[in-house]
């Protein structure tokens, strides 16, 4: 029997089955196929618990009352807005998915004529819990910790507005002293970590010459970082090689992750937010711990999502700024986690797909399901912006415009992509 996957699940098929293309060894992974399980209610309702692959994970951390409770309900109803177009993803009480804003995708979705859209998503989850001492249990201590470790760039919500009636956890507005603080943190739970992993390195008594290599190189890797943070650096600032990356890869680390600050402003700040300078010392620490600033105003963000579509962005307009400041937030999380999209168009179907740049075909394809990487035979590939000249995928065939790549071909931005592979 063979196998077609459908919207990340994989449903048994026979191989008789009319929706099976070419031959019934060789599927062609074609978005049209998705949709046609779509009206299978009861299906959806036994799956309903499975989630969007490869969604990202941002964590938003901060002090009490810095804004983060504000941020994530406005991603939350955000994400309630777009839930459409994602049927399949459950959203749990601590995180909210929003989608990736792109215009091509719709581009295309016309020129597909696809029933629907699917953008890329991001899945922001509310860590909350991080006091002074976490690291030592205080508050929600390890269970905050434990819960950063999952999520794939951390995104550190810094008050940077002035309000008398909301009590700052240290007295008053200080965005260096926010950050050290959470640095701290997440430098003592590092450390705690290492300091046992090297323990247990030490006992180790492997015999094989390989495993042996493989020790040295953690351990020697792992002095190295915990020398930078007990000199108060993260492990992301030690220039490791990358087999040393790939030894450390397993702990974790909480320092290895990118950080993006998001300094919360008033909305009368919005417009030029350097005029803050709350913001600019944001700004210094930011390029010095070599991680990302987005200004954002989470008030603002919440206001957007009580307004009807259209009278947002006049509302933004108002306030001197083009866009909302969570488009501005995924854009500079992409760009800070070397993130690139790929997208599949169909009849049905457009959909767009969260790589890292430097995947080759294959791995992007095992983004869609693992069986696509494994029986990879070859992806057939068009330039977004060939495939708009074009106007569709038979027009860019036609032109010789749609390329058939092997598994050693990297993706690049934009590409629309067709998988051939075997199950
Ligand atoms: P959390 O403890 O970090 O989750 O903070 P909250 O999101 O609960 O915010 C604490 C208080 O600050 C609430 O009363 C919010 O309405 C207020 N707040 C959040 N963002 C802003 C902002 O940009 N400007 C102002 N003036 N108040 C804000």
């Amino acid at each position: 029997m063979a196998r077609i996957v459908c919207h990340h699940l994989v449903l048994p098929l026979k191989s008789s089955s009319s929706i099976l293309l070419r031959s019934n060894k060789s599927l062609q992974y074609c978005p049209n196929l998705l949709i046609e399980t779509s009206h299978l209610v009861g299906f959806r309702r036994r799956f309903s618990t499975a989630k969007i692959s490869m969604s990202l994970k941002a964590g938003i951390v901060g002090l009490p009352n810095v804004g983060k409770s504000t941020l994530f309900n406005a991603v939350v109803e955000n994400g309630k807005a777009q839930a459409a177009n994602f049927p399949f993803c459950t959203i749990e009480p601590n995180v909210g998915v929003v989608a990736v804003p792109d215009h091509r995708l719709h581009v295309l979705s016309d020129l597909s004529k696809s029933k629907r859209a699917v953008p890329a998503s991001i899945e922001f989850v509310d860590i909350a819990g991080l006091v002074k001492g976490a690291s030592q249990g205080e508050g929600l201590g390890n269970k905050f910790l434990s819960h950063i470790r999952e999520v794939d760039s951390i995104l550190q919500v810094v008050r940077c507005f002035e309000d008398n009636d909301i009590v700052h956890v240290n007295g008053k507005v200080d965005p260096k002293s926010d950050i050290d603080v959470i640095n701290l943190e997440l430098i003592f739970s590092d450390l705690d970590q290492i300091e046992k992993r090297l323990e247990k390195l030490k006992k180790s008594k492997v015999k094989d010459s390989q495993t042996k290599v493989k020790e040295e190189s953690e351990k020697s890797a792992l002095e190295l970082v915990q020398e930078a943070l007990v000199d108060g650096k993260p492990a992301r600032s030690v220039p490791l090689k990358d087999y040393e990356k790939d030894a450390i890869k397993h702990l974790c680390l909480l320092t290895m992750k990118p950080i993006i600050y998001v300094a919360n402003v008033a909305e009368s700040d919005l417009a030029v937010p350097e005029s803050n300078t709350y913001v600019k010392e944001v700004m210094n620490l930011a390029s010095e711990l070599q991680s990302g600033l987005v200004t954002i105003s989470a008030q603002v963000e919440s206001e957007l999502t009580e307004l009807p579509s259209d009278e947002r962005t006049e509302y933004l307009k108002s306030l001197g700024v083009d866009e909302s400041g969570l488009g501005n937030l995924i854009r500079e999380t992409y760009s800070l986690l070397g993130l690139q999209t790929y997208f599949t168009s169909g009849e049905k179907e457009t959909k767009a797909w969260t790589i890292l740049a430097g995947m080759t075909a294959p791995q992007a394809a095992g983004v869609i399901h693992s069986d696509f990487e494994k029986g990879f035979i070859r992806a057939e590939t068009v330039a977004y912006n060939d495939f708009v000249a074009a106007g569709s995928l038979a027009a860019a065939r036609e032109k010789g415009l749609l390329r058939s790549e092997g598994k050693d071909y990297v993706v690049k931005e934009g590409d629309v992509m067709l998988f051939r592979f075997n199950v």
